[in-house]
C-alpha cells in the first residue's frame, strides 16, 4: 500500500512539472490578462510564443493629429494668430501682453515692453513654436535677432541669427543657454521662419527642496535633431552657475532682448505630458 502512495504521489508532482502553463489559463481571459499571469507566474522563463510578449491593455487615447487646423486635438493652442488672450506680461506687476499682432498670422517683440509669458502654468510639455529672425537687424553676436523660448520661466532655448554672426557656441541659435551648444546649426536663412520642437520633461524635488531628478530637453529645429535629451544643471543664468531652487509647474516665457530684435513668432501650441 505504502508504495502504491509513494507511485501516486510521485506520479502527481511529475505530471504538473510537465504541465505547460498555458493550460492554467482561461479560456475566456484575453491575451494580455493570460499574458500579465504567465509572466507574473514564471518571470525568469524565456517566452516561446508571440502572444505571451503582446501587451492589449490599456489602449492609447485616440487623436486627431491635424484638428484645429494643423494643430493635434489634444493641444493647448497658445497663439494662433488671432489674439494674445493665452498670454501676460512677464514684468512686474503684470497686465496685458504689449507685442504686436501681424496681419499674417505672426506677432512680433514689442521692443522693450519685456518678456511676455503664458497665463497657464506647465509642467512636462511638447512644445512646438515658428520664428523668424529679422533680416533688418544687422547687429553683431547676442544682438542679432536675439530671443528665446523659456519652459517653466527658467530654462531657456536660444533664439538668435548666427548666419554669419559668431557668438559663443552655448548660446548660438538652439543653445540651451549656457550649457549646452546645439549638435548642429539648423537654422534657415535670415528672415526664413523656421520651427522648433521641443520635448520637455520637468526637474523633481523632493519634500526638503532637493532636486531628485534634472529636467531634460530635447529640440528639434526645423526637424533636425539640435538636443538630445539633455540633463539641465538648473536655471540657464546669463550671469553666474545654474541654480536649482525647488518649483512647481511655470509658465512658457518668450523673451524681449531689448535690443530691436525684431524677432518675429507665429504657431505656439503645446501639449501637457503630466
Ligand atoms: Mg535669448
Amino acid at each position: 500500500m505504502k508504495h502504491f502512495l509513494a507511485f501516486f504521489i510521485i506520479f502527481g508532482m511529475i505530471a504538473s512539472c510537465n504541465s505547460p502553463k498555458e493550460e492554467t489559463v482561461e479560456a475566456n481571459e484575453t491575451p494580455s490578462e493570460a499574458t500579465t499571469e504567465m509572466n507574473n507566474d514564471t518571470p525568469e522563463q524565456e517566452p516561446t510564443k508571440p502572444e505571451e510578449t503582446e501587451v492589449w491593455e490599456p489602449k492609447p487615447e485616440k487623436i486627431d493629429p491635424i484638428a484645429q487646423n494643423g494643430v493635434p486635438s489634444d493641444a493647448v493652442i497658445l497663439f494662433d494668430g488671432t489674439d494674445l488672450s493665452a498670454w501676460e506680461s512677464a514684468n512686474e506687476g503684470g497686465g496685458d501682453a504689449q507685442w504686436e499682432i501681424n496681419g499674417d498670422g505672426s506677432m512680433t517683440v514689442a521692443d522693450k515692453t519685456g518678456d511676455i509669458q503664458t497665463k497657464k502654468s506647465f509642467g512636462s510639455v511638447q512644445l512646438h513654436l515658428e520664428w523668424r529672425s529679422n533680416p533688418e537687424n544687422t547687429q553683431t553676436n547676442q544682438n542679432r535677432s536675439n530671443s528665446g523660448v523659456f519652459l517653466q520661466n527658467r530654462y531657456e532655448v536660444q533664439i538668435l541669427d548666427n548666419n554669419d554672426n559668431e557668438t559663443y557656441v552655448n548660446g548660438m541659435v538652439g543653445a540651451i543657454y549656457k550649457q549646452s551648444p546645439p549638435l548642429v546649426m539648423a537654422a534657415k536663412p535670415t528672415g526664413e521662419w523656421n520651427s522648433y520642437d521641443i520635448i520637455f520633461h520637468a526637474p523633481e524635488f523632493d519634500d526638503a527642496g532637493e532636486r531628485t531628478k534634472s529636467g531634460t530637453l530635447t529640440v528639434l529645429l526645423n526637424g533636425v535633431l539640435i538636443q538630445d535629451h539633455f540633463e539641465l544643471e538648473g536655471t540657464t543664468e546669463y550671469i553666474g552657475w545654474p541654480k536649482n531652487d525647488a518649483h512647481g509647474k511655470g509658465p512658457i516665457k518668450l523673451q524681449d532682448h531689448q535690443d530691436e530684435s525684431g524677432v518675429k513668432y507665429r504657431n505656439i501650441w503645446v501639449r501637457e505630458l503630466d
